[in-house]
């Protein structure tokens, strides 16, 4: 039976550091605040919304929301983000993504000022992560599956792991993440051959793929560690991962849970990262 890696655990670590730098900030007359910008009411987005306003309550953060019609136009968006800008109050910004068209997406990430950026949306915060200059903040998601597997652990430097899915919000910042702790990467994509023994001939693998239950048993080998991203419904209309967890839980050293996994830490990374903008 493998260890299950829960995400609150983590979560509570964080949250009970952040509560102490919250205190100390107050005491210095700085209300460590986050900009919220969500355009539309998808449930997911109001889900993430209602999660991270929960955290940053519990840790003493303030949040400020800037909610627009589905419909608005892109100047209004844009207007709304040179507001957050131009408000020394507001530490960091979350943009709910994807927003309803790309260009409007590319258009805020560019001018979103790169300090308040604390989900690296823009490129300044990108090229950071991808130089190993620690001076933007990393993708949330991205930086909460580091912070699981440094919660329970595991080592990193020299491991072999099979990352797959390249996204720019998870799979391909991660790779480099990694990589910046001495690990070895496999990036994986749809294109890949030879996925499953990739998979297999890995210590480590990280699935952000956004396939139902997809890693089964014939991409594992006993001894791995797996951390699964994915957030899906399977048939039955159920939350899933990409990771086929009853198949796999038996065999494998560890594995992270969904729900209750990686998505219960993103959260708190947000909130860590609004604190260091605010200390900053
Ligand atoms: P995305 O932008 O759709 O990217 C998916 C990636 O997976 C792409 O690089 C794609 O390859 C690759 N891929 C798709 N099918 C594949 C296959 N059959 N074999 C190998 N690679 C395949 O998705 P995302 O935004 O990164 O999200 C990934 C998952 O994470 C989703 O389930 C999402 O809901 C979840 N998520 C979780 C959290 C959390 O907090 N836990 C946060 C955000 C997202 P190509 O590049 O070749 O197309």
């Amino acid at each position: 039976m493998a260890e299950i890696l829960k995400g609150a655990p983590v979560a509570a670590a964080l949250t009970e550091k952040l509560i102490a730098r919250a205190e100390i900030l107050k005491s210095k007359n700085i209300n460590p605040t986050l900009a919220i910008v969500r355009v539309g009411e998808k449930p997911g987005d109001i889900s993430y919304e209602t999660g991270a306003t929960k955290r940053c309550e519990k840790i003493g953060i303030d949040v400020k929301k800037f909610i627009l019609p589905d419909d608005a136009s892109h100047e209004k968006i844009l207007n709304v983000i040179r507001e957050i800008n131009n408000d020394s109050s507001i530490h960091g910004c979350l943009v709910l993504r994807p927003l309803p068209d790309k260009k409007i997406e590319e258009a805020a990430c560019e001018i979103l000022s790169p300090s308040k950026d604390v989900d690296c949306m823009t490129a300044g915060s990108l090229a950071s992560v991808f130089a190993g200059r620690g001076d933007g903040y990393a993708p949330c998601t991205a930086q909460a599956c580091l912070e699981i597997l440094d919660f329970y652990g595991v080592e990193l430097e020299g491991k072999n792991i099979a990352v797959l899915g390249r996204s720019l919000v998870i799979g391909r910042p991660l790779s480099i993440m990694l990589q910046n702790r001495n690990a070895t990467i496999t990036m994986c994509h749809s294109k890949t051959r030879d996925l499953e023994k990739i998979s297999r001939n890995s210590e480590i693998i990280i699935a952000a793929i956004g396939r139902a239950k997809f890693v089964d048993k014939n991409f594992i080998a006993p001894g791995q560690i797996i951390i699964d991203v994915g957030i899906n419904v399977d048939e039955a209309g159920k939350l899933c991962g990409d990771v086929k967890f009853e198949e796999v839980e038996p065999i494998v050293k560890a594995v992270t849970p969904v729900p209750a996994g990686v998505g219960s830490v993103t959260t708190a990374v947000l909130a860590k990262h609004v604190i260091e903008a605010a200390e900053r």
